[in-house]
């Protein structure tokens, strides 16, 4: 590519209304222009960038055999009437009607139209394990669009969607799928960390969300400084429980040890199998253990709704075995468990909580509890305080305490149960001809997103310094004065030659410009290898090659450029 043939469209000032240093490097490099407020135009550098994002997505998601389909933008509302999220979906959603007055939506995600899609197309067990994906546009009416396409209106997403029979195949999937995450962040050399996570109003029980680390994340992550756990904080916000030692010796009594998985802690204790299963980070007082970990199964309630009460979860459903109580509130359920020897219940207050209708489990029988007799009933336990979780606290898995680091969610992936097939009747018959509904995983990648992340962590005081692997082009040519110099273009003309003839993406600053708008510009755009061509150099037919991430220069011979550069 010829920079006189381009749109290069790099900017000089600062713009004054990008916050974060991604959103002005865009800008400053050329490579998005606004449009809307969260609606952006691609540049040719800007989706040179996105498309090797989307590649390389594209790439892992086929070898981990998910399958590429396309489904429309705009979104029939009947099928969001079938899930139910017609309602449930806040503002975000972007209604729309049509000539004749019927409803629609743009899609801010696909399992709606995905549902109905298998649910027509895939009759027998046969078919199944099936994992659809497509990279598309999304709309999501943002209440705050900001930071540029970080936090955009329009945006593209990696969707995909897995189809099973049993829970054991989902999971298998979700690994899969993890796995293939983990390849793509790497691939494209990011910094990033699996983290726990909620599942919002998605509905599903296990969620995790991949976090590209950088200051301008609008996450807080927690991670062990000791093991693998990461959550994301707005989930771990910790309760201090104040206990005696006689409440906890009247709690040895309760017995749900013999359970091993949420199902079965559910039946013991006589509760609806949860939609939803969380951990909650709990400081006991010296007398009991420390490295308490309580569990909050959620009901129906919308996770808004537990929010604005107050309470607070880590999620990791690994140890509920040893559940000690379960405590509910009208429509959702607290427990907590801690190691076998060391059981303390969840204490919550009452006046915390958004509902003040509560049905105490396990070891209280099932007692229903309203208001202040409540607090009362189990007085021996009060909350001493509830806060954040701050570095420092111990680690939910027991092992070190938690460091807090800043987050960008790049991609999010859930296991979803039956939530959509069940409301949308997909299912399959069996091998012995029983019709089932079927379990179902989505995997969500933000691709534009990712392009802003990577240049958070990857750029200096004069531009965005690209991973080889989504730099827009990887070599640019600097010609030192080629429109005095016949010698420095006829070289600069054979390199660019020879370059693209070895299929290197390479960029030739042909402009007439000064040496140092082309060093500035280049700099900017962050393409990750100069080759400078001038007069003193060709005298011993060599050029100055410069790396521009380390800095360093080096001089080879010009017949070296090519094997250099591969
Ligand atoms: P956020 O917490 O940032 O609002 P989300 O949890 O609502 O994101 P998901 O529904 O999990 O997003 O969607 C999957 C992925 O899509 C996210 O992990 C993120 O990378 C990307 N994404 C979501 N919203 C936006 C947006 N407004 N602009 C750009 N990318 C987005
Ligand atoms: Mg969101
Ligand atoms: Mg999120
Ligand atoms: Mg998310």
């Amino acid at each position: 590519m010829r920079t006189s043939q381009y749109l290069l469209a790099t900017q000089k000032e600062v713009p004054s209304d990008a916050e974060v240093i991604s959103h002005q490097l865009m800008l400053r490099a050329g490579m998005v222009r606004k449009v809307a407020a969260g609606m952006y135009n691609w540049l040719p550098t800007g989706l040179r960038v996105l498309n090797k994002v989307a590649h390389i997505v594209r790439d892992e998601m086929n070898k981990a055999g998910a399958i590429e389909i396309n489904m429309p933008v705009v979104q029939p509302a009947d099928l969001w009437q079938e899930s139910g999220r017609w309602e449930e979906y806040g503002p975000e959603l972007l209604r729309i009607k049509d000539r004749h007055d019927r409803d629609f939506v743009l899609g801010p995600t696909h399992e709606e139209v995905v549902t109905a899609l298998v649910s027509n197309e895939v009759n027998s067990y046969k078919q199944l394990p099936l994992n659809l994906y497509q990279i598309q546009t999304k709309f999501r009416d943002e209440v705050r669009p900001r930071f540029g396409i970080m936090r955009g209106r329009e945006f593209i997403m990696k969707d995909a969607y897995s189809f099973h029979l049993s829970n054991e195949c989902l999971d298998s999937t979700y690994q899969l799928m993890h796995k293939a995450y983990c390849n793509i962040f790497e691939r494209i050399g990011l910094e990033y960390r699996p983290v726990i996570a909620d599942s919002g109003s998605i509905g599903g029980a296990v969620s995790h969300e991949f976090h590209v680390l950088a200051e301008s994340g609008e996450d807080d992550i927690a991670f062990s400084n000791q093991s693998d756990y990461a959550a994301n904080v707005e989930l771990a916000e910790a309760i201090t429980l104040e206990t005696s030692p006689e409440a906890t010796q009247d709690l040895q009594s309760v017995d749900t040890g013999s359970a091993s998985t949420i199902q079965e802690v559910c039946e013991l204790l006589s509760i609806e199998p949860a939609k939803t299963v969380k951990t909650l980070l709990v400081k006991a007082s010296d007398e009991v253990a420390t490295d308490l970990v309580a569990l909050i199964v959620r009901g129906d309630h919308s996770l808004n709704d537990i929010k604005a009460s107050k309470h607070a979860w880590v999620a990791s459903p690994l140890e509920f075995a040893n559940a000690d109580e379960v405590v509910t509130a009208t429509g959702a359920s607290i427990g907590c468990l801690g190691p076998v020897q060391a059981r303390v219940p969840l204490i919550v207050d009452a006046s915390a909580a958004a509902c003040a209708d509560f049905v105490c489990g396990a070891n209280q029988n099932n007692t229903h509890y309203t208001g202040a007799n409540w607090q009362r009933d189990v007085g021996e336990f009060e909350i001493a305080d509830i806060r954040e979780v701050v570095a420092g606290d111990p680690s939910p898995c027991g092992k070190g305490n938690l460091e807090i680091r800043k987050g960008i969610e790049v991609g999010h992936i859930f296991q979803l149960g039956d939530k959509y097939s069940k409301a949308m009747n997909c299912g399959v018959l069996t091998e012995t001809g029983k019709h089932e509904v079927l379990q179902m995983g989505c995997y969500g990648i933000g691709v534009t997103r990712i392009v802003a992340a990577a240049i958070e962590q990857n750029h200096d005081k004069f531009g965005i310094i690209w991973p080889d692997a989504i730099a827009p082009f990887k070599v640019v040519i600097i010609p030192m004065n080629m429109h005095k110099s016949h010698r420095v273009k006829e070289v600069a003309e054979s390199l660019y030659s020879a370059l693209s003839d070895a299929n290197i993406e390479v960029l030739f600053d042909d402009r007439k410009e000064r040496p140092g708008v082309m060093f500035a510009d280049m700099e900017l755009i962050g393409v990750p290898y100069s080759i400078v061509v001038g007069e003193r150099n060709l005298d011993n037919q060599q050029v100055e090659i410069k790396n521009r991430r380390s800095n360093e220069k080096t001089v080879i011979a010009i017949d070296e450029v090519v094997d250099t550069i591969k």
